[in-house]
C-alpha cells in the first residue's frame, strides 16, 4: 500500500503533525513516483536498504514491496512514532540524526553480508554534506539512489568542463561513479517545493580513483582551494599553497597547465597535481641551502670615527 496526497494529509492531521520546513519535509504523495524510485534502485529480496528520512513511509512501503530489507533513520520523533505504529513490524526504525549515527555499528563491517544500498528522498538542507560524509566514512554503503534538488543532482554527477562541476563532483568521482537517473517534478510533493528534483545514482568504486599515496584529506584540501576561486587560473587560485617556483615545478611534473581553471581537471589530474605539489614542496624544503652571501661590511661607508 502506498500513500496518496489525501492519505498523507489525513495521516498528518490525525497525528497533529505539520510538515517542517527546517527538516526538509516534502513528502512524496504520488504512488507512481515511489514505485519508480524503487524500480530504478534495482533492489529486491536479499538486498539491505538504508533509508534516511522515511517520513510517513511512502518510499519505505515501495521498497518493502520489492522484498528488500529496510532500515530507516528518521530525526523527527513524531514521524518516527507514526512509522513505528504503521510499519514497525516490517522495518528497523532508528530515531536520530543521520549526521550523528554510528554507521559502523548500525550497518556492521563492509563486506560482511549483502551490500547496503541507500535509497532516500533526502532532506534538501543536508543532502550534499550527508552524501559526501557517507562516501568518505561509510564504506559499507556500496551504492546510493537518492532524490535531491535537481541542481544538486547535476553537481554530484557533473563531468569536468561543465558549469555544474565543482569540488563535490570531484569527491563523488574519487569514490564512485555518479549519474543523474531521472527527473522528478515538484508536483509530486506535499508541500510542493519551489524547485524540481532529480534522482542521482552513485555506485562506489572497488578502489578510489586516485592511488592511496595521496590521502583524501590532501586531495580534497587542494581541490577545495582550487574551486574556492573557480574563475581564476590555477597558478593564481593555488598561489597561497607554495611559492610560485614550487607551484610551477608541480604543474610541470603533473602535466597540468598553470593557466587551466579548476573545472578543467578530472579527479585523476587533481590526484597527479596533489602528488606533484607534495614532491615539489619536499624538494624545496630539502634542497641544499645556497651558501650565504658574504654579509656587507656595515662599517664600509661609515666615516672614520674621530679617535
Ligand atoms: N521519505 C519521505 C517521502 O519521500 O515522502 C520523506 C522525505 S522528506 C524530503 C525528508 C525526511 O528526512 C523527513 O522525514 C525529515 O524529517 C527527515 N530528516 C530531516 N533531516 C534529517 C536528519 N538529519 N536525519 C534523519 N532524517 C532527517
Amino acid at each position: 500500500m502506498t500513500l496518496s496526497r489525501r492519505e498523507t494529509s489525513e495521516r498528518l492531521d490525525a497525528h497533529a503533525l505539520a510538515p517542517k520546513r527546517s527538516l526538509g519535509q516534502n513528502f512524496v504523495v504520488d504512488p507512481n513516483t515511489v514505485r519508480r524510485i524503487a524500480r530504478i534502485a534495482g533492489v529486491g529480496p536479499g538486498d539491505r536498504v538504508i533509508e534516511i528520512g522515511p517520513g510517513l513511509g511512502a518510499l519505505t512501503r515501495a521498497l518493502l514491496d520489492t522484498g528488500a530489507e529496510v532500515t530507516a533513520v528518521e530525526i523527527d520523533g513524531g514521524l518516527a512514532a507514526v512509522l513505528r505504529q504503521d510499519l514497525g513490524d516490517r522495518v528497523r526504525i532508528v530515531e536520530g540524526d543521520a549526521r550523528a549515527v554510528d554507521w559502523a555499528e548500525l550497518l556492521g563491517p563492509p563486506n560482511q553480508g549483502p551490500p547496503w544500498v541507500l535509497v532516500a528522498n533526502l532532506p534538501y538542507n543536508v543532502a550534499t554534506p550527508l552524501i559526501a560524509d557517507l562516501l568518505d566514512d561509510v564504506p559499507a554503503i556500496s551504492r546510493m539512489l537518492v532524490m535531491v534538488q535537481k541542481e544538486v543532482a547535476e553537481r554530484l554527477a557533473a563531468k569536468p568542463g561543465t558549469g555544474a562541476y565543482g569540488a563535490v563532483s570531484v569527491k563523488v568521482a574519487y569514490w564512485a561513479e555518479g549519474e543523474v537517473a531521472g527527473k522528478v517534478p515538484a508536483t509530486v510533493f506535499l508541500p510542493r517545493p519551489n524547485v524540481d528534483s532529480a534522482l542521482v545514482a552513485i555506485r562506489r568504486r572497488p578502489v578510489p580513483a586516485v592511488a592511496a599515496d595521496v590521502t583524501p584529506t590532501e586531495l580534497f584540501g587542494l581541490v577545495r582551494t582550487g574551486f574556492a576561486q573557480r574563475r581564476k587560473m590555477l597558478r593564481r587560485s593555488l598561489d597561497g599553497l607554495a611559492p610560485a617556483a614550487v607551484l610551477a615545478r608541480a604543474f610541470a611534473a603533473a602535466g597540468v597547465r598553470p593557466e587551466a581553471r579548476a573545472e578543467e581537471l578530472d579527479v585523476v589530474a587533481w590526484g597527479e597535481l596533489a602528488r606533484a605539489l607534495r614532491a615539489a614542496k619536499l624538494e624545496a624544503a630539502t634542497a641544499p641551502t645556497p651558501a650565504p652571501a658574504v654579509p656587507a661590511d656595515p662599517d664600509r661607508d661609515r666615516p672614520e670615527e674621530a679617535p
